[in-house]
């Protein structure tokens, strides 16, 4: 029976300090719940002392107050309320009249006085808590003074020896309650501390979850982009022979629009696998020299054609004294700006485009490289450029319906941009065009002057002509390695004209087999390939007597295009390394550079 009771009173108790309260209301209900039972003990020792009826009335009703505040606090949810009842009800009128009947500052009223002040900080809040604290100090100061003028307003204890027991009450009293609160406090300190800790912990092992799914999504779209290209290679490929081979003007036609789906297609994915290089930092700037002459030719021209493809006007302007070799990233530049002429292309109707190139002298000893691309297209509205750069926004979407785009392009210019410490701005009217600027600093390697372009960017044949080969070499042989059968007849077809001898294997055994077994002047090698890859291939030849004595050049042939994988293939010990799909003039300009010498003739000898 005792222990049932004795639990209630536990429950009870741990009710007023559950966890979903505030700390606030915790405190309050328990200095109320502690401070009802001193009062209990306060009528015990009163009844002992004799201090008569008065005080037992007062202490009664301070007994209710506290116990309405905690109806009010508990049942009434009003915490704030009942601090306030507590604080003027018992503080402005129950404890001056306790003073007068209980001894005055002569017995323990004075440290009943404090301790009453004191709680008003601890259980009301803002500007009530204020009030009521002032309140406090000029009353209870006055109840002293007035004690000190009119001695016959107090009413004495019984005798000394009461009065020192009184004090000696209040001091035990007062500390055990100051000594729980503290003790309270402190331990939902260290409550919180611990769930802090723990929130923590979870919060870092949520980061590491959240990273590797990163990680996983990055993997996943560098495999996507991998397995879409090598479809694509054949795409391109057998595209290329249509091109080539075909004077049928439709089917030419056909295969025209072949081509440009499967190169938006291509870009596409180039986009993708960029955009998740830069969301998992992969992406790094790699610095080499370059020459301004071929990041402005090459612009150029492939600007040239599209602009006279969409029968727009091409301008080009840019500062003779553009210091000749710089010293930078230049293939995120040219990705920036052929984001941003493509994007200029295709948001043009009529009109111009201007491609201008320029610099300024920095205080670190570098240049910043101007780079601008104005166009009289369909212009951005101001909505539409408050969020141009963020990914996967397309800026006047219903206007721009009839334009395909996935809002990638700007973000990775962006992201490409600040990775090179550079800035990019858009200056843009409605319905009149845009411009767009890239400032990215660079270092000068020759400040040698670029001079006048206008006899060498015309004098370049421009692409887009009939094919013709680059060279014959009718005694090479070469192996290609790759585990789909399209791939072969993709580099067959595309050499044919050269009239290499071609020799294919399916996988690393028969590349191993066929190597052992004959000679080739240069081997074509996939990477990706089911049990035994390029790189464990290229391993097992190396190994070998005849490797080191013939060095014969092996190619990385892959559709593995992600940042880095150059290096990993040069690391490995491949000679070179071409990305799938294989664009003709790629491949014959590599081969080239890498078949002996007396077994190439030129394209046109006979
Ligand atoms: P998208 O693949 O849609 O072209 P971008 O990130 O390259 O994606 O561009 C984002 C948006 O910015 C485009 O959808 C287009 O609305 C707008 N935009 C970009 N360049 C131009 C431009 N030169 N003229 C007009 N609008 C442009």
């Amino acid at each position: 029976m005792r222990g049932s009771m004795l639990n209630k009173i536990k429950d009870a108790f741990k009710y007023l300090i559950r966890e979903e309260l505030e700390i606030q209301h915790r405190l309050m209900n328990i200095i109320l719940t502690v401070g009802t039972v001193a009062l209990f003990v306060c009528i015990i020792f009163d009844f002992i002392v004799g201090t008569g009826t008065r005080t037992f009335w007062i202490i009664i009703l301070l007994i209710v107050s506290f116990l309405m505040s905690l109806y009010l606090a508990n049942i009434k949810n009003k915490p704030n309320a009942a601090g306030i009842l507590l604080g003027v009800v018992t503080n402005f009128i129950l404890m001056p009249l306790l003073f007068f009947s209980e001894g005055g500052k002569e017995s323990g009223m004075p440290m009943w006085l404090m301790l009453a002040a004191l709680f008003v900080w601890l259980i009301v809040r803002g500007w009530p808590c204020i009030l009521i604290y002032i309140g406090d100090i000029i009353l209870y100061s006055s109840l002293i003074m007035i004690e000190y003028y009119n001695p016959g307003l107090v009413i004495p204890m019984a005798n000394r020896r009461i009065e020192y027991i009184d004090y000696c009450f209040a001091i035990t009293a007062i500390v055990l309650i100051l000594g729980i609160i503290f003790k309270f406090q402190s331990h939902i300190y260290e409550q919180k501390r611990k769930q802090l800790e723990e929130k923590e912990k979870e919060l870092t092992e949520l980061n590491a979850s959240l990273e590797a799914a990163n990680e996983a999504k990055s993997d996943f779209l560098a495999r996507m982009s991998h397995e879409i290209r090598t479809p694509i290679n054949a795409v391109i490929g057998m595209d290329e022979m249509i091109l080539r081979e075909s004077s049928d003007r439709n089917i030419l036609d056909y295969a025209n629009n072949i081509e440009s789906a499967s190169h938006t297609l291509l870009s596409l994915i180039n986009d993708i696998l960029d955009f998740s290089k830069i969301e998992s930092g992969l992406m790094k700037v790699l610095p080499d020299e370059y020459e301004i002459y071929s990041l402005l030719h090459d612009s150029y021209s492939m600007l040239k054609i599209r602009v006279r493809d969409k029968g727009l006007k091409l301008n080009l302007e840019y500062n003779v004294d553009l210091p000749s070799r710089l010293f930078g990233d230049e293939l995120r530049i040219r990705q920036v700006i052929t984001n941003l002429l493509t994007n200029a292309v295709k948001y043009t109707d009529e009109g111009s485009i201007t491609f201008r190139v320029d610099f300024r002298g920095r205080d670190d000893g570098r240049i910043d490289l101007i780079i601008s691309v104005k166009d009289t297209g369909r212009g951005i509205s101001e909505q539409g450029l408050e969020s141009i750069f963020d990914s996967f926004q397309r800026a006047d979407e219903k206007k721009n319906r009839n334009i395909e785009g996935t809002g990638l392009g700007l973000a990775i210019t962006k992201q490409l941009v600040d990775l090179m410490e550079g800035e990019i701005y858009v200056d843009s009217t409605l319905g009149e065009g845009s411009e767009f600027t890239v400032v990215i600093p660079q270092e000068v390697r020759s400040d040698e002057p670029l001079g006048s372009l206008s006899d060498r960017l015309n004098d370049k044949k421009s692409t887009g002509e009939n094919y013709r080969e680059s060279f014959r070499a009718p005694d090479a042989r070469i192996l290609v390695v790759d585990d789909v059968a399209v791939n072969h007849k993709v580099v067959k077809l595309l050499l044919k004209k050269t009239e290499i001898q071609i020799d294919t294997a399916d996988s690393g055994p028969e590349c191993l087999d066929k190597y052992y077994g004959s000679h080739y002047d240069l081997i074509l090698l996939d990477h990706m390939m089911p049990d035994m890859d390029g790189i464990e291939v290229l391993n097992r030849m190396m190994e070998s007597e005849k490797y080191k004595e013939e060095k014969t050049p092996v190619i990385a042939l892959t559709a593995n295009a992600v940042l880095g994988a150059e290096k990993e293939y040069l690391n490995a010990g491949f000679d070179d390394y071409l990305t799938k799909p294989v664009q003709g003039a790629d491949l014959e300009n590599l081969i080239l550079k890498y078949l002996p010498p007396e077994l190439v003739r030129s394209g046109s000898e006979m």
